[in-house]
């Protein structure tokens, strides 16, 4: 499968290193990955990009950052951002898995709310670099704060360091 990923989310974080360091520090990303900033919202992209605006991130910027960043575009994706002012957490993670595959063209996303107050949710064959799961550490811990729910996000399995799937898991209240 090809993996593509929407051009919303590319802007998303050419946005949040915009609001970080200006509009000089998205001119270097782009100038040091050979881009050009023409990636348009509807459309599909090599997710290779996304991962390298990760890299470039972690390595000018700092490996805190990869979080940060995850945490900024979940809450200015659109589609996200006017929804969850509506719902709780357990409405909103019930959505995921297909808002997932409406942003990213590989991999898919189970969520499992088996446990009372625990939400796990397990992503496969989507992460291939450490900041890809720090970022969704980052979109996890926004989803908490979004919808003003008190919680702790850890990654608990991780596909990177062996294991089958990344798993995230929530402990909330
Ligand atoms: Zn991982």
């Amino acid at each position: 499968m090809e993996r593509r990923v929407r051009g919303s989310v590319l802007n998303a974080y050419l946005k949040y290193i915009r609001v970080k360091w200006g509009e000089g520090g998205v001119k270097a990303c782009l100038k040091d990955l050979g881009l050009t900033h023409d990636f348009k919202d509807g459309e599909y992209y090599h997710d290779e990009m996304r991962e390298n605006v990760l890299r470039w991130l972690s390595r000018t910027k700092g490996r805190e950052y990869s979080q940060d960043a995850g945490k900024y575009v979940v809450k200015n994706l659109g589609i996200l951002a006017w929804m969850v002012r509506f719902v709780n957490v357990q409405t909103l993670v019930e959505k995921f898995p297909q808002n997932y595959s409406e942003v990213y063209t590989f991999g898919k996303v189970t969520v499992d709310l088996s446990k009372d107050k625990v939400i796990a949710f397990r992503l496969y064959d989507v992460n291939r670099i450490e900041e890809s799961c720090l970022s969704w550490l980052g979109v996890c811990k926004g989803a908490l704060e979004m919808t003003n729910t008190k919680g702790d996000v850890r990654e608990t399995k991780c596909l990177v360091k062996g294991d089958q799937y990344c798993e995230f898991t929530v402990d909330y209240e």
